[in-house]
């Protein structure tokens, strides 16, 4: 094949199919073991009202670290998780660990919980939603479940009936990544959300583009009329903040305001953040 190239070609090396799907193999086996170990662990983002600057809640994201590869991103073993199967089950215990830990917050704080597609439309989910809230005695009111618009791409006839049923259990429905896809405006016209977030790759335009300036504008104030809350994910300085304050941003999340952290941080923030005024920074006090 090299000689056939002339023999001095530039080769560069390509994993042969075999090599990949070994890998994947192995990868697929391991998080199946961390799935039954209970190694996938859930880190806890705090979210600020971006009126008054107190704590909101936190979203609960999924971690993992392999024994040899070190931290796999989330997006890749969730979406690894449901190619092989294995959503539902961790998906479950996600959910249960979350409402679990958040039991012992404060009250006024809720927890916000990824759910992927497979699981949304697993014909027990709603069901097992119920039995968690029960089993943890956590308050459905407390609880949100952000969901993304791929949801939509079942019937929406499907859509509708889950997102109903948890609706009335009492849960709320949240849309993540609005703007990252094909986001449709009939989306919210069909159902009921009680809240939008913002894709990180609009606020992170919007100081230095007038387009995406234009367009977070536009979401905040259609969500105000909607009646929906909006929260402006990927906010890392204050001067996003007090762009997003002004525009009228119900919450906003990111690194200014506190990176994902384990459960055992959680307590120690919550009361450092009760007992101060609320998330005054570092670049607050400078300027
Ligand atoms: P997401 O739900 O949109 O979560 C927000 C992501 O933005 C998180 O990435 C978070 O760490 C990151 N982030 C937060 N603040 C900032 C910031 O100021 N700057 C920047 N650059 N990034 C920020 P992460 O934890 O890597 O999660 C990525 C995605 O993986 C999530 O996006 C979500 O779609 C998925 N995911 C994570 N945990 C779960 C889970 O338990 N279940 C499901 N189904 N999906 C999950
Ligand atoms: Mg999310
Ligand atoms: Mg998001
Ligand atoms: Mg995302």
């Amino acid at each position: 094949e090299a000689k056939r190239h002339g023999g001095n070609t530039h080769r560069v090396f390509v994993p042969s199919y075999r090599a990949v799907a070994d890998s994947r193999r192995d990868l697929i086996r391991d998080l199946r073991e961390a799935i039954q170990t209970q190694s996938i662990t859930l880190y806890y983002q705090p979210i600020i009202n971006a009126q008054t600057r107190h704590l909101a809640g936190f979203e609960a994201l999924a971690r993992w670290t392999h024994p040899i590869l070190g931290p796999i991103p989330p997006d890749r073993f969730i979406r690894l998780a449901e190619e092989a199967g294995l959503m539902h089950d961790l998906g479950y215990a996600l959910l249960a660990e979350a409402c679990c830990t958040a039991r012992t917050w404060p009250q006024n704080l809720w927890v916000s919980v990824n759910i992927s597609v497979d699981q949304l439309y697993h014909r027990s989910f709603v069901q097992e939603v119920r039995k968690i809230l029960k089993e943890t005695s956590y308050p459905p009111k407390r609880l949100q479940l952000e969901v993304i618009e791929t949801i939509f791409m079942e019937s929406d006839a499907a859509t509708y009936g889950v997102l109903q049923e948890l609706d009335a259990l009492g849960v709320r429905i949240v849309l993540d990544d609005f703007g990252k896809g094909y986001s449709s405006l009939g989306y919210l016209r069909f159902f009921p959300f009680s809240k939008i977030k913002l894709d990180a790759s609009f606020v992170r335009d919007m100081l230095s583009d007038s387009r995406s300036a234009a367009i977070v504008s536009a979401v905040i104030a259609l969500a105000g009329d909607l009646g929906v809350a909006v929260t402006a994910e990927g906010v890392e300085t204050e001067e996003y903040f007090h762009r997003l304050s002004n525009k009228g941003c119900t919450e906003v999340q990111g690194y200014l305001f506190g990176y994902p952290m384990p459960k055992e941080r959680v307590a120690s923030f919550i009361a450092l953040n009760s007992r101060r005024v609320p998330f005054i920074t570092q670049s607050t006090l400078q300027s």
